[in-house]
């Protein structure tokens, strides 16, 4: 085991630098040889710094075998697509799936990332998918006719109900909410300029995107204004 004498952590893990202070580590072992024998209060006060990479190793073999699996996976399955008589591109869309997982796995296991952002990478990372579906599958266009709107609709709900729990700090999810405007808005214009015969879902996104905002603006008062006033710099 090695030991940080500046920080006075026993390091479990094999690092070589202290996590905490980034200076050299010294073996634990050598301490034993102390010559002033005081070794027992000198350890019994240290604090021992958890194996974090071993966990790292854990996860790191667990993104890379998911890749792995993808790939492989797929390979076969575009393999069979194109040998057999389906005229569909359907791997297209397994392929579609994989990435999405995969992207899913790799960023949960991201521990600075936020759980806000991560809110909103998954709704975003949702949207190439369905649109790769909807093309796959007649471009028909009920990705911007149900399937965006009702991701939004499903993130505000989730926003909305964060915001409630963490009720002291529910200016933190601002953010997210006006991604959720901006895409549900981006769906409606589309929806309006577009061909499409059902332009109310993506209204409806749009409108309760705009309330669960003005809700948290309402609710956080001044802490949401200097949220937004700090977001974009006023
Ligand atoms: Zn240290």
């Amino acid at each position: 085991m090695n030991r940080c004498r500046k920080c006075n952590v026993n390091i479990l893990d094999d690092s070589i630098v202290c996590p905490l202070c980034k200076s050299v580590l010294e073996l634990s072992d050598d301490m034993d040889n102390d010559k002033t024998g005081n070794l027992g209060i000198y350890q019994s006060k240290s604090i021992s710094y958890p194996d974090v990479i071993k966990k790292r190793k854990v996860i790191r073999f667990v993104i890379r075998l998911s890749i792995f699996l993808s790939i492989l996976i797929e390979a076969l399955l575009i393999l069979i697509n194109v040998l057999g008589k389906n005229d569909k591109a359907w791997s297209l869309v397994t392929g579609a799936i994989f990435v999405y997982i995969c992207f899913t796995i790799i960023y949960s296991f991201q521990r600075n990332v936020s759980h806000r952002a991560k809110l909103a990478l998954q709704m975003l990372a949702a949207i190439p998918l369905i649109l790769i579906i909807d093309y796959t599958y007649g471009a028909n266009g009920w990705s911007i006719n149900y399937g965006i709107p009702i991701i939004v609709l499903v993130l505000e709900m989730v926003v909305f109900i964060l915001s409630m729990v963490n009720f002291r700090n529910c200016q933190l999810y601002l953010m997210v909410s006006l991604l959720g405007i901006i895409v549900s808005l981006v769906c409606a214009v589309i929806v309006r300029i577009g061909t499409f015969k059902f332009k109310l879902l993506s209204i409806i996104a749009a409108a309760v995107s705009i309330f669960v905002f003005a809700l948290i603006v309402f609710l956080g008062d001044k802490k949401s204004t200097s949220e937004l006033a700090k977001r974009f710099r006023i």
